[in-house]
């Protein structure tokens, strides 16, 4: 049936009109089909391999099969629209992540505007980036890192997931900070970016523990240092930049939101969910050997979390003078 432009709209604001019974007995009846999580950056990353491991909780929990959809560029702003642009009927989500916070301040001309088109459903997990360097780079510390950069002014190469990904504007704190000048390489998502730094083809990534920690562990790359204030328990032997750098620090985070205007009882299931496998003990301890630390709450509290991020990271956007290039 073709429905003309008015009788659509009609429609539409209908439903959203429904009354509260029917609204639940909808939610009630959530998921009718499979959803979709979309990771605004390349499959193998940090953002991929947290939503492979989130989704396949999920699909358990809700009953139906749940995919994961990449939609790498531009830091995961043309994943984020893709949300946006989505019915609120809970069958799409997207996976949060800190590119979200510092897009919001580092990309002047966006689609949307994400803390208004975007609903807070819950936070998973908060990590540190690594600051890691390829087996070749003669520095072993930190502050050896910086002297040799000092020697090769604008001509290491610094990998990234993007323009405005966390492990970008990780870097160039790091950059700022230390006064070293480094070129940087963005890519579409962490996973690419490793493959160079593992060929030699870039020397240096602060990427999320999660992608690098298995190449860390077998010594395919050299951790320098953590981003986070503490040490990671999944490194514990690795220093942060902060004992070398100090007032250095960059947090990372991750969680699920849904477009604005999605039932109330459809987050509140999904948040219910999310925060059963952050208890669960099989899935805190997979967590945990990906080198975060479970961040569980209520959609309200990732809510503040990501209006206090976007705070923090517009800051450091505009002093470090970032813009998209
Ligand atoms: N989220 C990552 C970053 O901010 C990129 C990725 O997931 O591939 O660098």
């Amino acid at each position: 049936m073709k429905l003309r432009r008015r009788q659509f709209l009609h429609l539409a604001a209908g439903t959203a009109a429904l009354p509260a019974v029917s609204r639940i007995a909808w939610a009630q009846t959530y998921p009718s089909r499979p959803v979709r999580i979309i990771v605004g950056f390349t499959a193998g990353g940090p953002g991929d391999i947290l939503a492979r491991l989130i989704g396949q909780w999920l699909s358990e929990r809700l009953g139906k099969p749940l995919f994961i959809e990449n939609r790498p560029g531009a830091a995961s702003n043309i994943g984020t629209e893709v949300v946006v642009r989505s019915p609120p009927d809970g069958h799409t989500l997207l996976l949060i992540s800190s590119a979200n916070f510092i897009n919001a301040t580092l990309y002047e001309k966006l689609n949307f505007n994400f803390i208004r088109d975007i609903a807070p459903v819950a936070s998973i997990i908060h990590l540190p980036n690594v600051m890691e360097v390829n087996p070749s780079v003669p520095a072993k510390t930190v502050p050896e890192f910086i002297a040799y950069a000092r020697t090769k002014p604008g001509k290491i190469s610094m990998a990234s997931g993007g323009n405005g990904a966390a492990s970008h504007v990780s870097g160039e704190l790091f950059k700022m900070m230390t006064g070293i000048n480094m070129v940087h390489v963005p890519y579409r998502g962490t996973a690419p970016a490793l493959t160079d730094l593992l060929g030699g083809q870039v020397e240096i990534i602060f990427d999320q523990i999660i992608s690098s920690i298995e190449y860390i562990r077998s010594e395919k790359v050299r951790a320098l240092a953590v981003t986070t204030a503490t040490r990671s328990q999944a490194l514990p032997d690795i220093p942060t930049v902060g004992d070398f750098v100090p007032g250095y620090e960059a947090s990372t985070w991750f969680g699920v939101g849904v477009p604005r205007n999605t039932p109330a009882e459809i987050i509140d299931r999904l948040n219910k969910e999310i925060n059963a496998g952050l208890v669960d003990p099989n899935m805190k301890a997979r967590l945990a050997n990906m080198g975060g630390v479970v961040l569980a709450g209520s959609a309200a509290d990732f809510g503040d979390l990501i209006v206090d991020e976007t705070e923090k990271w517009g800051k450091v956007v505009k002093f470090a003078g970032l813009k998209p290039e």
